[in-house]
């Protein structure tokens, strides 16, 4: 029997509760406020107590007593990227911002580091059962339950992202590792029926769309039979659930609903980001948006991308989100700018949170503007998908300089199936698409699969070549 409970995948006919944290998950704002400002008493004494580096940043914001209460946090200071990883610099490996002896850290991860040395980012035992549990929420909103049996394409390290292992363990499902970009056995655990969800990027889950299309795809179909040698009548699985984290792509409409009709399963989207908490939001079956599953433990706020004065959060808003820890012992931030730019989808959902939901537009360092006009390359891959099958989906913009104004036409470079390239027309139709729709002018440049480069793993949008 299908199951419509909202909250729940198709078919999902398990007796458990689909909120995991009802308690936190479902409250008014008002409750939840509370909750957050008795937690952010404690932490702001903390963190002034323990930090060195936020008791000098604090001291020379002119705040010199741990009485500021939540509803005024936006009278403290922003943290940016740069500075934590300067409080790493200056007193390495886990710098000025570590609030307990170093033999109290039980797990590090790093961060990719896309400047200079790679940083790293420190747990206490405390802090990573507050991951697990956040990542518990997160995942559980996705529909991944007990009985579901899970592909996963994240590595174990050094990335955040590895913190999932655990989460998965901790909801109960099956996990079926395998490491990232390791195509062969992805396919073989997918055509083999060992799982029904894949976690995956969006990059990837577009790849094996596309795969699927060819006539290459037939190494997608199971094996003649769909049973399983020793299974008895159990029938192989089928995949119907794809969860999309790492990028943004599994939220834009064009591409989600490629991966979905190619490949028949439901994709729904997580995020998180390392400096923070490896996976805070986390999409509902209602596919509106992702919810904010950190109730407790993290406040967020929102800020206008350009001005940084405080928005609302209300369904329209677009704004950069900025996160300040309520429960962390190790390397905790205070209005952390993680760059991720949202725009919020609204609260509460048909599945009965009360959380808000969002979708991230762009990253800030992926922005640039054109004639005062703020662009994201996310949106630009959203006019090129609509060009499929001419296209493979993926594209990347060319920034000649590290300005952030771009004088066009923009350079886009566009990925096409190989044998697609000499293709007269394609490149001046949608050079005349990201016109109509975005309102600039763009030079496209069409390559072709093998030299587009790593397949499909995941994508950088933006590229700077002189
Ligand atoms: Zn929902």
């Amino acid at each position: 029997m299908i199951s419509n409970t909202p909250g729940r995948l198709a078919g999902d006919a398990c007796d458990h509760d689909w909120i995991w944290d009802r308690e936190v998950e479902t409250e008014a704002h008002e409750a939840a406020f509370a909750r957050a400002s008795a937690a952010w008493e404690k932490q702001f004494r903390y963190v002034m107590d323990r930090s060195p580096f936020y008791a000098r940043k604090f001291r020379d914001a002119g705040i010199r007593k741990a009485d500021l209460p939540l509803k005024e946090l936006a009278r403290l200071p922003f943290t940016t990227k740069d500075e934590t990883k300067r409080a790493i610099d200056e007193a390495p490996p886990f710098g000025t911002n570590l609030c307990v002896p170093p033999e109290q850290i039980k797990r590090v991860y790093q961060t990719s580091g896309t400047t200079g040395a790679p940083s790293v980012l420190a747990l206490t035992r405390s802090d990573i059962e507050e991951w697990t549990a956040i990542g518990r929420r997160s995942y559980f909103a996705t529909g991944i339950h007990e009985h579901s049996s899970v592909l996963t394409t994240f590595g174990a390290g050094p990335f955040a992202a590895g913190h999932t292992h655990f989460v998965l363990s901790r909801i109960g499902c099956r996990s079926v590792p395998v490491a990232p970009g390791d195509t062969e056995r992805i396919i073989f655990g997918l055509r083999a029926g060992l799982a029904d969800t894949l976690l995956s990027t969006p990059s990837f889950a577009q790849y094996l769309a596309n795969l699927a299309s060819t006539p290459r795809g037939e190494v997608l179909q199971r094996p003649p039979g769909g049973r399983r040698r020793g299974g008895g009548d159990q029938k192989s699985m089928r995949l119907t659930h794809i969860v999309s984290g790492g990028e943004s792509g599994g939220g834009i409409p064009a591409i989600r609903d490629h991966i979905q009709t190619v490949l028949g399963a439901t994709v729904t989207e997580v995020m998180g980001l390392g400096d923070v908490q490896s996976s805070l939001f986390g999409e509902c079956p209602q596919q509106q948006g992702m919810h904010f599953c950190g109730g407790g433990h993290v406040w967020v706020e929102l800020v206008d991308p350009d001005s940084r004065k405080p928005m609302t959060i209300e369904a329209g808003a677009v704004g950069e989100l900025v996160y300040t820890h309520l429960t962390r012992e190790a390397m905790p931030v205070v209005r952390f700018l993680g760059g991720d730019i949202v725009r919020i989808e609204g609260s509460p959902c048909e599945c009965g949170r009360a959380t808000f939901r969002m979708r991230v537009v762009g990253r800030r360092d992926d922005m640039f503007i054109v004639r005062g006009v703020n662009v994201y390359p996310s949106a630009i891959l959203a006019v090129v998908s609509r060009f499929r099958p001419r296209v493979t989906g993926r594209a990347r913009v060319i920034r000649k300089t590290a300005d952030v104004s771009v004088t066009p036409p923009v350079l886009v470079e566009v990925e096409v199936p190989n044998g697609h390239v000499a293709d007269p027309k394609l490149a001046e139709e949608i050079e005349t698409a990201i016109r109509s729709t975005l309102i600039f002018r763009a030079r496209v440049d069409l390559v072709p699969e093998a030299a587009f480069g790593e397949s499909g793993y995941k994508t950088r949008l933006t590229v700077k070549r002189p």
